[in-house]
């Protein structure tokens, strides 16, 4: 039997280990990928430190267990029922688990199944070690295995590295789609400078949306941020002001069309309440980010403004499919984004690194199996 490395987690609080553990064989509808590249993101160290104390009812594997949420690789081998992806696809995968069959995965809305999964990182469901036991392995290994449905097909301009950042630049497009941004219309995003935030940015004006509105903390990433297109983008720094009324004026009263709520972990719901006021009357608000608590809502605004409070969580396979054809067009470029690779002996380092980091969304960090 062939033998690969993967970094396991034994222990929470504790430093992963590489072990070294068989290599799997794909069941009839899996695809066999060899790890090039694995994304880590921010909430990374959140998840293997603090999510059962956090969040209980959104369980973790059984330990030990290989974490890992954005791996991208080469395709290895096929299960004998896999039709369209083959050896050497190069292909990012998409974590998003389901169950496949209940009535909204027959639908495609696979993010609406009960057992909603993050393979190599955290499930949305009581049941959700169901779907860890049939796909054990996250990115931080040299083999995974995957489900046909997860798999997108990356061009070759996009290295493997930028692809493990499409987990977080898909769930910004996720999160745009439900907006139905679109050209001529205004977005403020709060949170500009995170992960999410600076995804949705470049995503909302390649979609053609006129301008890009955003808040942040870090007035040196705001700059960074407001460099990206200083003709349709303008910053506003947090705490200085109300963010509404702010969007509200640069918007002749109106307000911005949507709101992308992409707020660092536990962000003071104010914050989020605060940017809502600045979506103009039938706009909508999407939340996609980190504020996690009771939001008081004037719901009589909402009836009387017609405005949507919409939840959007990661993307559909076919929209990462969709932000993969932009970067092959050139419709998004991906060169904002400053890579830092470790090796899978590193992962510990390139955790703790990465939520430290003070590059924000501009930061790409990387475990290379
Ligand atoms: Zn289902």
């Amino acid at each position: 039997m062939a033998k690969m490395l993967a970094a396991r987690l034994h222990a929470l609080g504790e430093p992963m280990s590489v072990d070294t553990i068989d290599v799997p064989t794909p069941r009839p509808t899996d695809v066999l990928v060899r790890v090039k590249a694995c994304g880590i993101v921010p909430n990374m160290a959140n998840v293997i430190n603090n999510w059962p104390t956090w969040y209980p009812h959104q369980p973790l594997p059984k330990l030990p267990a290989i974490f890992g949420l954005d791996p991208a690789g080469v395709v290895e081998a096929v299960g004998e029922a896999v039709l369209n992806t083959k050896p050497g696809d190069r292909v990012y995968v998409s974590p998003l688990r389901s169950c496949g069959s209940c009535q909204v995965c027959r639908g495609g809305e696979l993010s609406r199944c009960r057992y909603f999964t993050l393979n190599g990182y955290f499930s949305t469901s009581r049941d959700g070690q169901r779907i860890f036991d049939l796909y054990p392995y996250g990115g931080f290994c040299e083999y995974m295995t995957a489900p046909q449905y997860s798999i997108v097909n990356i061009p070759d301009n996009m290295t493997f590295e930028q692809a493990g950042k499409l987990g977080y630049i898909g769930t910004s497009y996720g999160a745009l789609k439900h907006a139905t941004a679109g050209p001529g219309q205004v977005a403020l995003i709060d949170g500009i400078t995170g992960t999410l935030g600076v995804a949705s940015t470049l995503l909302a004006l390649a979609s053609g949306v006129s301008k890009v509105l955003g808040t942040g903390r870090n007035e040196e990433l705001l700059k960074r941020v407001k460099e990206l297109a200083p003709d349709r983008i303008e910053v506003m720094r947090l705490g200085e002001g109300s963010s509404g009324e702010w969007a509200k004026s640069r918007t002749g009263g109106e307000g911005a069309d949507f709101v992308i709520s992409a707020l660092g972990a536990k962000a003071p719901v104010e914050t989020m309440l605060d940017s809502m006021q600045g979506v103009r009357r039938g706009g909508k608000v999407v939340n996609v980010g980190g504020v996690a608590d009771r939001l008081p809502v004037d719901v009589k605004w909402l009836m009387d403004e017609q405005v949507q409070l919409i939840g959007s969580n990661w993307f559909t396979t076919a929209q990462g499919q969709e932000v993969a054809d932009m970067v092959a067009t050139g419709a998004l470029d991906l060169s904002y984004l400053i890579t830092k690779p470790f090796p899978l002996a590193n992962v510990n380092e390139a955790i703790s690194g990465r939520a430290a980091d003070r590059d924000g969304g501009f930061s790409n960090y990387v475990v290379i199996p």
